[in-house]
């Protein structure tokens, strides 16, 4: 009997086919999995444990629907998960950075010639480039521009500071 299936595809080229198809939903995931747990003191953490046994198994379960039955096409998709997570901690935004409990403003005579922003007990040294709020209430900020979208209510005011000289 004569076998006239075409020959089968080599396994190698199948997987990465399937990889390279699967990698940017591995992103995705990624993507949506660090913004719901980058929260609270998790933070401040620097960066992402990539490598970490703990985090990897984790990243598993999040591509796992993706991956079919397919145990090497999990892992590597895991991998790529993870690597996402790492990448988005990198440039994850300033609110995402220091847990909300860690900074204050500081009212000092020299608000208006340095940076309000207080974060672990260090005083920002950058100029004020922005004002918020209103001074009448109270409820006021001069900030540099790093700061100026930790500190800044939804739907508050900013008004550039206008530079003496
Ligand atoms: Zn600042």
């Amino acid at each position: 009997m004569t076998d006239d299936r075409p020959p089968t595809e080599l396994p190698e080229l199948s997987h990465d086919r399937d990889l390279l198809a699967k990698r940017d939903q591995a992103v995705e995931i990624a993507q949506g999995w660090a913004e719901r747990i980058c929260r609270g003191d998790l933070r401040t953490r620097e960066a992402w444990p990539e490598h970490d046994e703990k985090a990897l198994a984790i990243a598993r379960q999040q591509v796992a629907p993706i991956a079919g039955n397919d145990p090497r096409l999990l892992e590597d998709l895991a991998r790529a998960c993870n690597a996402g997570v790492a990448a988005w901690w990198v440039r994850r935004p300033m609110q995402r950075r220091i847990a909300p409990t860690t900074w204050r403003l500081e009212t000092a005579p020299d608000e208006r010639e340095r940076c309000m922003f207080v974060g672990d007990g260090d005083r920002c040294e950058r100029r004020p480039e922005w004002r918020i709020g209103s001074e009448a209430g109270l409820d006021y900020a001069y900030l540099c521009g790093v700061h100026l979208d930790l500190v800044r209510q939804p739907g508050q005011l900013a008004e550039v500071i206008e530079q003496p000289g």
